[in-house]
């Protein structure tokens, strides 16, 4: 029985099924079966993992499952049909509407990152959506605690019922010092200059961006380039006053007389004790980025957490041999377990010049090797003319304690308390500055 013109009725499926299960050709004749009983068919892909796509394997602006609801449309039923899969460009969305394969589009993390994504759509204004990065922390639960849900770069969600009592409101406008332009200290800049504050953000080089500037030359970091890109254009557009490459020191945030400074200094990578660290061909993986054609070809990667296996990928793609050594017995242990790792490994496996070896501990690096002991106990070598460390950081605590007293309030920010992913610093800065 339809229940069409009472409510609507839609069915959400998965196109076809891995190897074995039902084609994308059986989806197409249930659709003429359906027709008449439902009104939105909603199509997603094989698994719950590609229905949430990231970096790994979706690019820009491409349309990865188009062509299923291409097909369905083109078999002639009359009911409404729906893609989905990392949609969140305005521009791109309008496009694939106008070229007729589908009705509709589905996204949930786009507004989960953008609750008023649809005000933001209706009004056009695209360069002002918040992009996902395409984590999938939001899928992770009982991760962050028992009460909390989570998104890397909207750190207001799943805290709406208690907003009003965790913000209180401006009393007075203040004069306001951040110090570190990387993603905690613009957001800390960001809410504190929307609150009405007047607010100076020094950076000490010439860019905005932090860590995330790293995100600007791996091919498969573009979501979290576009994020780091859409705080840098946030921050110029508000009334900041960005002072780049300036080193702000205690003495001057003293002497101008803030009412609070902001510390988001970030971290500084951990030399491991390995003998022959301190050698020319040794680098720090942030060091890696726009530096790669310093390396030699053959390169060791000390550490295969997230940071250690990405830098590792990235020089494989530009042309490296690498081989990620990794103390654990998994690789990027510390990535997202739900709907992340799984594609992040497909991406690694795919690269021909990517190797790795678990349970291995790095006992020395000379010019042209490294030396390791595996979980029995036994020595090898592997050629290595470059050898990039990425094995854990330090935050910069003690540094941004040198401004304790230079102003009325004082706030550490981001990865300078302890190491921070881009969520902990988001909602860090989020939760310090809202309080102005
Ligand atoms: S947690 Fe990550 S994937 Fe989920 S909506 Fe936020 S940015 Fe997007």
């Amino acid at each position: 029985m339809s229940f069409m013109g009472l409510l609507l009725v839609e069915v959400i499926m998965s196109v076809e099924e891995p190897e074995g299960g039902y084609s994308l050709e059986d989806t197409v004749a249930f659709a003429k079966l359906a027709e008449g009983y439902i009104d939105i068919l909603h199509l997603r892909a094989a698994d719950g993992d590609l229905s949430h796509p990231t970096g790994f394997n979706l690019r820009p602006n491409t349309t990865p499952y188009i062509h299923y609801t291409e097909a369905v449309k083109a078999s002639g039923v009359k009911m409404v049909v729906e893609t989905a899969g990392g949609y969140l460009d305005l521009a791109q969305c309008e496009k694939v509407i106008a070229s007729g394969h589908t009705d509709l589009i589905a996204m949930a993390r786009s507004w989960i990152s953008n609750p008023d994504f649809g005000t933001k759509a209706y009004q056009g204004k695209g360069e002002d959506v918040v992009p996902c990065i395409k984590c999938n922390k939001c899928h992770v639960d009982k991760l962050y605690g028992p009460y909390l849900s989570v998104c890397s770069v909207n750190p207001l969600i799943g805290l709406e019922h208690k907003i009003y009592d965790m913000i209180p409101l401006k009393t007075e406008s203040k004069k306001i010092a951040v110090i570190g332009g990387g993603p905690s200290g613009m957001e800390a800049a960001l809410v504190a200059a929307e609150r009405g504050h007047k607010v100076t953000l020094y950076e000490k080089s010439n860019t905005l961006g932090g860590q995330l500037k790293h995100a600007d030359y791996a091919s498969f970091k573009w979501p979290l380039r576009d994020f780091k890109n859409y705080l840098v254009r946030q921050v110029n557009k508000v009334n900041i006053d960005v002072q780049l490459g300036i080193e702000a020191t205690p003495e001057m945030i003293c002497t101008e007389n803030y009412d609070a400074v902001f510390t988001a200094m970030g971290s500084t990578p951990i030399i491991p004790k390995i003998s022959g660290v301190a050698g020319k061909n040794v680098i720090f993986a942030e060091n890696v980025f726009g530096n790669e054609a310093a390396l030699d070809e053959n390169v060791v990667v000390i550490g295969g957490g997230e940071i250690g296996v990405e830098t590792g990928m990235h020089l494989a793609e530009t042309g490296h041999k690498v081989v990620v050594l990794e103390l654990q017995d998994k690789l990027a242990a510390d990535a997202t377990a739900i709907h992340y790792r799984e594609m992040f490994e497909a991406a690694w496996q795919k690269l021909k010049k990517f190797s790795y070896i678990l349970n291995a501990r790095c006992t020395e690096i000379s010019d042209s090797e490294v030396k390791y002991v595996n979980a029995e106990g036994i020595e090898h070598k592997i050629e290595a003319g470059s050898v990039v460390l990425a094995v854990d950081t330090r935050a910069k605590q003690a540094e941004a304690l040198k401004y304790y007293g230079t102003a009325n309030q004082f706030f550490m920010v981001g990865d300078c308390q302890t190491a921070a992913n881009v969520q902990q610093c988001m909602r860090s800065a989020f939760a310090a500055a809202s309080r102005l």
